[in-house]
């Protein structure tokens, strides 16, 4: 048992508040970690508003670096003091999703209670399979990846999911080959990592579409070649002319059901739709089907990217290092854990980057 401290969701919509909990020890194929940064994602911030259900009370948080601090029964391949990346993807490994590739989508539900309780003994719920606003997570060993020592924390934490949901749903989602065309709806943090991954994938061009001229130029320092205001009659028109044909994929990153509306009509001949940012639950979409049909159009839903963490992390990772993909870039402000409520309220307030807690 670590006593820790967390900032913990009691009711939806209230500020979050900094509790000691407990955390029990790692069970078999369990990590602890010890944090070192947590990024606030927008996951989230809809999480604690109660846009998504879910129990109380909750620890939020799954964007998280830090070091192995303990080790559960049957673990191979981490030693404590290994740096890693901790994911909400748990996977494992043998069900047929795991074993054909789309460890996103494991099929195997947690059989582990949470790990985080109050102490008069009360159970907490780990959200999102992490609870990483908090200074230590025990979380499965296939939620995490290690890597070098001479990554910033910071930068490691957004490996974790907005760098992987954005250049994912671009590189594995939609499979972009080099030379086709791409429209990505909302320069926000999802967005400008899918501007990223178009840019590492070879587009010819890539075109940011939001409702400030400020994202959009900051969706340029990413690689966008062009930018298009969502404020203005048929924004897919000027797109059409910015491209002289529809796009090849077009990738939503926001949860805003217009965008959703509107996303087909950017598509060219077999274009692509890859839907990545998340609507209220129970919100509905419209859309033509004679012109998807007709079109040989599709629309397909990207969970975290559809990545495979041990193959995608590592190799994201090298582009970092090499100064290929930005990570410092999309960092918009460092916070102590018992600032997050202003932090989250930082959040809101617009800003295209991610707020990062450091421990
Ligand atoms: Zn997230
Ligand atoms: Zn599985």
């Amino acid at each position: 048992m670590t006593r820790i401290t967390a900032a913990v969701c009691a009711t939806h919509g209230a500020p979050l508040q900094i509790e000691q909990l407990d955390l029990r020890a790692p069970l078999a194929g369990e990590i602890e970690v010890t944090l070192e940064a947590v990024a606030i994602c927008h996951s989230d911030i809809h999480y604690a508003d109660g846009a998504w259900g879910g129990d109380l009370p909750a620890v939020y948080g799954h964007e998280a670096a830090g070091r192995v601090s303990a080790l559960g029964d049957t673990v191979t391949g981490l030693a404590v003091g290994d740096r890693v990346v901790v994911t909400l993807i748990r996977s494992c490994g043998t069900c047929p999703n795991c074993s054909g590739g789309k460890p996103t989508l494991c099929d195997t539900p947690r059989a582990n209670a949470s790990p985080l309780s109050r102490q008069d003994g009360t159970s907490v719920v780990q959200a999102m399979n992490c609870g990483a606003f908090a200074s230590h997570v025990v979380v499965d060993q296939s939620q995490v990846v290690p890597l070098p020592d001479d990554i910033p924390p910071e930068a490691v934490a957004l490996l974790a999911c907005g760098v992987i949901t954005g250049i994912g749903a671009v590189v594995n989602a939609a499979r972009l080959r080099p030379g086709q065309d791409v429209v990505v709806i909302g320069a926000g943090g999802v967005g400008l990592n899918a501007i990223q991954g178009a840019r590492i994938a070879g587009a010819r061009r890539i075109v940011a579409v939001d409702v400030t001229q400020e994202k959009l130029d900051i969706a340029r320092d990413f690689g966008a070649t062009d930018g298009v205001l969502a404020t203005g009659p048929a924004p897919w028109k000027a797109v059409q002319q910015i491209l002289g044909r529809g796009a090849d994929a077009v990738i939503v990153t926001v949860g805003a059901i217009p965008a959703y509306n509107d996303a087909p009509r950017y598509l060219g001949w077999g274009g692509k739709v890859v839907m990545v940012g998340m609507p209220h639950s129970g919100a509905m979409a419209e859309f033509e089907p004679v012109v998807l049909a007709y079109m040989a159009q599709g629309m397909v839903g990207s969970k975290m990217g559809d990545v495979v963490i041990r193959r995608d992390i590592p190799w994201m990772a090298d582009l970092y290092r090499q100064g290929r993909l930005k990570l410092d870039e999309l960092v918009s402000g460092r916070w102590r854990l018992d600032q997050i409520n202003d932090a989250i309220a930082d959040t809101k307030a617009g800003g295209a980057k991610r707020n990062v807690i450091l421990f």
